[in-house]
């Protein structure tokens, strides 16, 4: 059964604001036009929006990556 169309437009979600549905699909689910808070842009379905899958338009994961390539290095170099 088919969700019905969800309007999110100026909704916050972590540092994405939606701004319109593109009108895309992605997995059956719209594909929404998000602002971020660092100035970036992101296309995210409305269902990641929702689960708190996708909070930022990358730049958040990229901080995480850092963070862990930091900790790997740390392991090693205690060996
Ligand atoms: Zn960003």
């Amino acid at each position: 059964m088919p969700a019905p169309l969800a309007d999110i437009t100026d909704l916050p979600f972590g540092l994405l604001t939606a701004v319109r549905r593109t009108g895309k699909k992605r997995h059956g689910r719209s594909v929404w036009l998000c602002d971020c808070k660092c100035g970036g842009t992101a296309e995210v379905t409305i269902s990641a929006l929702r689960k708190g899958d996708t909070r930022s338009c990358g730049c958040l994961r990229k901080e995480t990556g850092r963070a862990n390539l930091a900790a790997g290095r740390a392991r090693k170099n205690a060996r």
